[in-house]
């Protein structure tokens, strides 16, 4: 028996279930680990930033000093880029440190969310990590339904919670939709825009314009260097805002949060355009191609707009499961309702034709 008198919403939390490290499969299934190809947590195929990594190489003697808690430079040339002031900008430790300073600021019990069926994990557990109740609305097609989920606010809801495109669907609320939803929101509700996948789009929504003329106090937008800057280990995510609303978050973070190097490697990423580029061009090339094979082999997959996507296959456990025998790692969807799915990061040329011939080898289709 546990004498500990710990919070009793801990047991009811569900649990974050993430794409499984290339090690732990190879210990697991006896397997080299250079053998492995992990397209399970929407990381670059490419790598990171190689500006990135020098950057990091050069500070590194600096290591025994504590970081910047402000990040000025970083939030300099963030905000530059982006056509802010630093005050617009909170830096977190990967986006969802965000989502966690919104949970404080925000989230309480007898406080609603609102999220989409199918929603990133993390939004839910937060809410209920916070005590707040959480309110699904269906999807439509997979994606979000935006008229529904304006609906479902009630006077009791402090948050809607909206990535787009989303993951894991990889579904994408067209640009003018998204502005209206934006522009006809209630005022009392703090409505979160999830764009994690933003830089792959050809001609996304500008939000940011909304920010730096200053009529959407109660937006906040989320983007992240975990994605198409492929420094997902280093954990950096930001939040946008007007300066009131990004200074109510700022007083729930710790000083440190962001260290040294993600700081300089951010720096060095955001002045590679060459990489994203390269990133950019690879993943819609292999959106084509995944597109194209799983047509031939009469395989169903939900149209992506990100860098993955999730394709029927039947038992998506157990497909899941004899991939990683291939030495293919794969995400399977019964967290998130969607059993029948596997999902599937866009790779590079090779692992995408590796990872579909394990896919097709395992469903008897090759
Ligand atoms: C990957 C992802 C993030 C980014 O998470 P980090 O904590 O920045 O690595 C946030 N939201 C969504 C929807 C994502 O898919």
């Amino acid at each position: 028996m546990n004498a500990l008198p710990l919070n009793p919403t801990l047991a009811s939390l569900p649990v974050y279930q993430p794409g499984r490290p290339i090690d732990e499969v190879a210990r697991e299934l006896g397997l080299e680990p250079s053998s492995i190809i992990k397209l399970a947590s929407n990381e670059n195929p490419l790598g990171p930033s190689p500006r990135a990594l020098a950057a990091m190489q050069r500070i590194l003697p600096q290591l025994h000093l504590y970081p910047d808690g402000s990040a000025f430079h970083l939030k300099q040339r963030l905000a530059t880029g982006l056509g802010l002031r630093p005050e617009n900008l909170i830096l977190g430790n990967g986006s969802n440190e965000i989502i966690e300073f919104v949970g404080h600021a925000l989230m309480r019990p007898g406080a609603e969310i609102v999220v989409s069926q199918y929603c990133f994990a993390i939004y839910p557990i937060i809410a209920k990590m916070m005590g707040a109740s959480v309110i699904t609305v269906p999807a439509r097609d997979y994606g979000h339904d935006l008229a529904a989920m304006r609906r479902a606010i009630t006077p009791a809801t402090t948050v809607v919670f909206i990535a787009n495109p989303n993951n894991p669907t990889g579904t994408l609320v067209p640009a003018a939709e998204v502005l209206e939803f934006v522009d006809h929101f209630p005022p009392h509700v703090l409505l979160v825009m999830d764009e994690a996948y933003v830089e792959f789009l050809d001609e996304p929504a500008d939000l940011v314009a909304r920010i730096r003329a200053g009529t959407h106090p109660n937006l906040l937008l989320m983007r992240t260097f975990s994605k198409i800057h492929g420094l997902a280990g280093l954990r950096l995510g930001y939040g946008i805002g007007v300066p009131d609303l990004v200074a109510s978050l700022e007083r729930v973070r710790q000083p440190f949060n962001i260290n040294s190097l993600a700081q300089a490697a951010a720096m060095a990423a955001l002045e590679d355009a060459e990489h994203v580029n390269q990133t950019r061009a690879n993943n819609r090339a292999g959106l084509a191609w995944w597109d194209a094979e799983l047509k031939k082999s009469g395989l169903a997959s939900v149209p992506s707009a990100a860098n993955f996507l999730l394709v029927r296959v039947g038992d998506g456990q157990r497909v899941f499961a004899e991939m990683q025998k291939h030495g293919v790692i794969t995400r399977p969807m019964g967290g998130y309702q969607l059993p029948e799915f596997i999902r599937i990061t866009v790779g590079t040329p090779a692992e995408n034709a590796r990872c579909l011939s394990a896919l097709l080898a395992v469903l008897g289709l090759a």
